[in-house]
Parts: structure tokens; sequence; C-alpha cells
């Protein structure tokens, strides 16, 4: 059997030949997915294979933040997405319960939807969080990709690479034929989750530890919409004996459509054997976690899964690059994962295309591992940290060293008691409690990432220093590497956000009446670099006006000054206040940020 130059046996049908692409991407997750979908609209031909036949057979993620759906408004599917979501308004009344049916313990407004924090989130993003359960979601990306462009390939496994100068070549099984297709690419994406193959034959650096503790999953239909619907909530924690086994540390009953379709989340030892879970179990665990035990349930499927705290800490080698929970695998605590995995993608997408474009160098290219490994890091360790602060309430209810049910109930019980006891355990419960909002209303944490590389050109500025914690609260700025504020211009007609004058095809100026000379410059500069770079002017009598004067309370620059904005909307350079060769300093700053020799 004739051989490939790296000694793979060439199983190929005869004729057949080598499948050739610009991008290859291994997985179509919300982080490959995404990919493509950025790729296609950009222009770039791409191939995705999966390995199997169609997209994600269980809800997983479903918490999408805002950063998320502005991904979706570049891309213009929001409105598929949202037509597909339980909206934010259904999504927050999180309770700690005893059982959905039994008492309540307390409960958490959540994702912004409580009176105290909902302002920081309608002024932080011109759209706001839902769920879309995981299963919803690939097919609108997948769709969506397929058919701007993207050539996707299910029941598809990728089985090895090498790359060369010009190249990387792959080898993929078609998993219907039983043959090896060769697949030729300039660059190849790893988006093939938590055990990556791609990672592992990079043998990226990677810290941390994989299943650290054991989950169950265990989906079922059962209408109890008179039970929650009156504090609608995607999360219902339950706080039962057993239930403090595991990754989550509580018994966890998730929404995935109202209120009929559930998700339960159990902890199981991960030292002990696996556990079984037929029917007849799962049907008893839903119950116990209802507190009905009569209920009639339809279960409709089990999985199990592992707990993981482990991140890349450099996510690519020469023309390979991974991103999703191929770099960052963790817990659902906080809601992280997908919505992560989608900013992964956007990042490495439009530097990809201006690569492959000529417009810019590949010094570029390793400015993805530079933005978004520190990314990875945070968000696993923040994951891991909220769910071990479980403990606290655990701890404050009393239950840590209960041995029996009965001594777990007699401590949970002891809350509501006149005694010195009950007064302490009250006031421990509302502490543990506070606790939790820095992974129900972490704010921060989804919208706060900050970008130090080469593609960002410091205006010599420090990082502003946050005036409140920065894990619970966002604070927009345009330091170069923050992401783009969002605020309301337009007109007496039509409204847009800033965002969305950024799109992702694109680079943008924003200046103000006094910067006029900046938006001249732009078409020059366009030319000289062959980019499409755009001029946004915001005042009165121009195409947009700062209709509520927050663009002036945001921008950070005077009106003579100017941001220039990459296509994933971070602010790559700014300059506080006019120059006297607005063409030369956009040049300057944009062959920097695009690893261009002069
Ligand atoms: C119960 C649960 C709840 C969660 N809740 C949330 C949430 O609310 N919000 C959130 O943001 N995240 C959440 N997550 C995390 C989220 O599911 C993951 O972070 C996300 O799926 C990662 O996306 P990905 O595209 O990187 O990888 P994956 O979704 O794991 O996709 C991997 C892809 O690679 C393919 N693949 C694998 N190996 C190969 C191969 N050899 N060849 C070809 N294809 C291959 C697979 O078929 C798949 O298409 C949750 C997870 C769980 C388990």
């Amino acid at each position: 059997m004739a051989t490939f130059s790296d000694g793979i046996a060439d199983t190929r049908l005869p004729g057949a030949g080598v499948i050739e692409t610009d991008v290859l991407i291994v997985g179509s997750g919300p982080s490959g997915a995404s990919a493509a979908l950025a790729l296609s609209t950009l222009g770039i031909a791409n191939m995705m294979i999966t390995k199997y036949r169609w997209t994600a057979n269980t809800p997983r993620a479903h918490i999408t933040n805002q950063r998320a759906m502005e991904f979706f408004r570049d891309m213009g599917i929001e409105e598929q997405v949202k037509a597909d979501s339980t909206p934010h308004d259904q999504i927050g009344d999180t309770v700690f319960c005893t059982s959905i049916a039994g008492e309540e313990l307390g409960r958490i407004l959540s994702w912004g939807t409580g009176p105290s924090r909902h302002a920081d989130y309608v002024l932080a993003s011109p759209t706001l969080n839902c769920d879309v359960p995981q299963n919803y979601l690939e097919p609108i990306l997948v769709r969506n990709a397929t058919g701007r462009g993207t050539q996707t390939r299910f029941s598809s496994e990728y089985l090895s690479h090498t790359q060369d100068a010009d190249g990387v070549t792959v080898q993929v099984l078609d998993r219907v034929t039983g043959q090896t297709l060769t697949i030729r690419a300039k660059y190849l994406i790893g988006t093939d989750g938590a055990r990556s193959k791609v990672a592992a034959d990079l043998d990226l650096p990677m810290e941390g530890a994989m299943d650290i503790a054991g989950s169950m999953n265990i989906t079922f239909t059962a209408d109890i919409q008179q039970l929650v619907g009156h504090r609608p909530s995607v999360l219902y924690w339950v706080v039962q004996p057993g239930s403090n086994v595991g990754g989550i540390g509580a018994g966890l009953v998730r929404m995935v459509r109202p209120w009929n379709e559930w998700l339960i989340v159990w902890g199981y030892d991960i030292t002990g054997p696996e556990p079984v879970i037929d029917t007849a179990a799962a049907t008893q665990i839903v119950r116990n976690l209802l507190g009905m035990p009569d209920l009639e349930v339809e279960i409709t499927g089990t999985s199990l899964w592992g707990n993981n705290e482990m991140f890349a800490t450099h996510l690519q080698k020469g023309r390979v690059f991974c991103a999703g929970d191929a770099i960052h695998r963790h817990p659902p605590s906080n809601g992280l994962g997908s919505n992560t995995s989608i900013q992964d993608s956007y990042n490495l997408a439009w530097k990809l295309a201006a690569v492959l474009r000529g417009q810019a160098g590949p010094g570029l290219l390793e400015t993805y591992s530079a933005e978004r490994a520190p990314v990875a890091r945070q968000i696993v360790t923040r994951a891991n940290k909220s769910g071990r602060e479980f403990v606290q309430l655990f701890e404050a209810l009393g239950i840590l060293g209960a041995q029996t049910e009965a001594e777990m109930i007699e401590q949970i019980e002891e809350r509501k008691a006149d005694t010195p006891a009950g007064r302490r355990k009250r006031d421990a419960i509302v502490a543990a409690m506070e606790i939790k909002n820095y992974e129900f209303n972490a704010h921060g944490v989804e919208l706060g990432q900050f970008y130090t590389s080469s593609a960002v050109v410091s205006d010599g500025s420090p990082r502003a220093t946050p005036t409140r914690d920065p894990e619970l609260f966002y604070q927009a700025s345009t330091v170069p590497g923050s992401p783009l504020p969002h605020a309301w211009i337009g007109d007496a007609r039509d409204k847009y956000s800033t965002l969305d004058l950024a799109p992702s095809t694109q680079f943008t100026v924003f200046t103000g009446i006094a910067g006029q000379p900046w938006a001249d410059a732009a078409p020059a500069v366009a030319e000289r670099l062959g980019i499409d770079l755009k001029a946004v002017v915001i005042g009165p009598g121009r195409r947009y006006t700062d209709l509520y004067f927050d663009w002036q309370r945001l921008r950070e620059i005077d009106e003579d000054g100017v941001l220039l904005v990459r296509p994933d909307k971070i602010i790559a350079w700014r300059s506080l206040a006019a120059v006297d060769d607005p063409e030369n300093a956009l040049i300057a700053a944009l062959s920097s940020i695009l690893s261009r020799t002069a």
C-alpha cells in the first residue's frame, strides 16, 4: 500500500485526491461552529469536521452571556438564538431548597435579573443574556456557518496531523465508509473538546488536573410549572443527603425548556466504581430532588462526566491552534465554558483571515495565545472556586459533619429556632448566599477581559483602577486592550450600539466632530495598508449623534481624539487628542497591530 511522506498509509479510494482548504476546524461544538461561522462571514475557505453524525445530543451549556450574544449579533444571528432561548427575565430566580416541592432555604436573583444589578447589565451591552441549551444553539451555528460557505463533514474523526512550512496535513477517518481521508489546510484549529486529541498531539503545556469530581446528568420530562412558574429560573439547587458528593456540591435541577424539560446534575464519588443509573435509579433521584414521590417522570437520558480543573498555558504551535474546552476545562459554575469558547474563536478568526489575505504578518497569530491563555487560566480558576464556595453554605447550614439524614434535617431545621444557635445560623446563611454572587452575578468575569499583546498598542495610560469589585462588576474603559464600550448612538429614526458600527469585517475608528481629520485620513490609510477601515464620527448633525450623551462619558478621549477598534471589538489603540499627522499615526498603529514590517 502507498504511504504519505509522513509514513501514514494511503487508504484513499482510487481516484480520490487530497482535500484542500484554508482552515480546517476539528469539532462542531460552540467553539468550532463559531470559528466556522466567523471565518465564513469573513469569506475565508474553511472546512469543519466532527466525529458524530450530528451536533450535541444533550443540553449541556445554556447560560449565554452578553459577550456571546454580542458575537451572535455581529454575525447577524441574534434573533435566531433568541427565538430558541428562554429570555433574560425568566432565568434568574435561583432557588436553594430542600426539594422543589419542599422548603426554600433562600433565593438569589441571578444573571443581572435583580433590580440592584439589572442596570449594570443593561448599560454594558446592546443585548442581554439568556438561556439557550447547547443542543439548540449548535444547529443554529452550524446551519449559518454552512450556509455561508463552511464545508461541514459529520461522522469524520480527526486522527493525526503533521505540519510543515506551508500548511498542515491531517488524517481523518470517515466513520461512514471506514476510509481515511487526507485534508491539507493552511491552518488547523482543534476545537475538539476537553479530551482534545489535537491539543494532546500538539503537546500543549497544561496546568491542573482532570476528573477531580464526578457528576451525572439525568434528563427528564415532567410538567412542574405549578412549582416553579412563580419563581422562574434555570437553576434550582437542592440540598439533600448525598448531594454534597461530586463537583457541584448540591443536587441541581436545571430547566431545559420551561417548564417541562429538565436536567438533573447529581454528584458521584469518582474514586469509586462508576455508578449504574438505570431508569429506576434515575427516576428515584428525580423524585427525591423534586420532593414528589409519585411524580410521573419520563427519563430521556443519562450520562456521566468528570469535573476538571485544567488549562493550557500556551494555545498554539506553528500553524495549529486550539480553542474552547480543548484549552480550558472546568465545571459549569458561572456558565463560562461555551461562552469563553465562542470568544476564543472570535479572537482567532479575524487574525487568521488577516494573515491569509496578506494583510497581516504571521506575528499577529502569536497574539492569540498571549491574549486568550490568561483568560483560560482566569475562568478555570473562577469556575472551580465557585464550585468550592458551596461549602460555605453547607457550613452555614451545619450539614458538613452530619452523618445521617436525620442529623442533616435537624441541622437545617435549626435555622428556624429562636435560640442563639438559630440566630447564628441565620446570619451565616445570609453571608454564604452573598458569596454566591461570585457565581451568579459575576458580570466583571463575564465581560471584563483585557488583552495585553502586540495586537494592542498602548497609549501609555495604565489600566484604570477598578472602582468596584472587578469580578462582580464590569467597568467599561477605552484603555487599549479593553472591549469597546457600548453606548446607543443614532438619529431621530435609528438607534445603534457602538458595537454595531464596529463589525467583524473591518477595523473601525471612532472620533468626534473635532476629530474629523481622523475620519478624513481613514480611506487613505485603508488603501495604503490594503485593509477595510471605516470611520464613525459621533456628534450633532452627523450620521450618528450621542443620543443619551453616554458616549461622551464613556469614551475617555477628547472630542478630537480617536479610538481604533479591531474586528473583534477590542480597542487596539487610541489617541487622547488630535495629532499633526493622523494618517501616519494610524498607519504606524495598524502596522504594529498587524505585525507588518515597515
Ligand atoms: C452540565 C453542563 C452544563 C454546562 N453549562 C454551561 C453554561 O451554562 N454556559 C456555558 O458557557 N458552558 C456550560 N457548559 C460547558 C460547555 O458545555 C462547554 O464549555 C462547551 O461545550 C465547550 O465547547 P467546545 O466547542 O470547546 O467543545 P465541545 O462542545 O465539547 O465540542 C467538541 C466537538 O469536537 C468533536 N470532536 C471530539 N473529538 C473529535 C475528533 N477526534 N474528531 C472530530 N471531532 C471531534 C465533537 O464531536 C464536538 O463536536 C456546561 C457543561 C456541562 C457538562
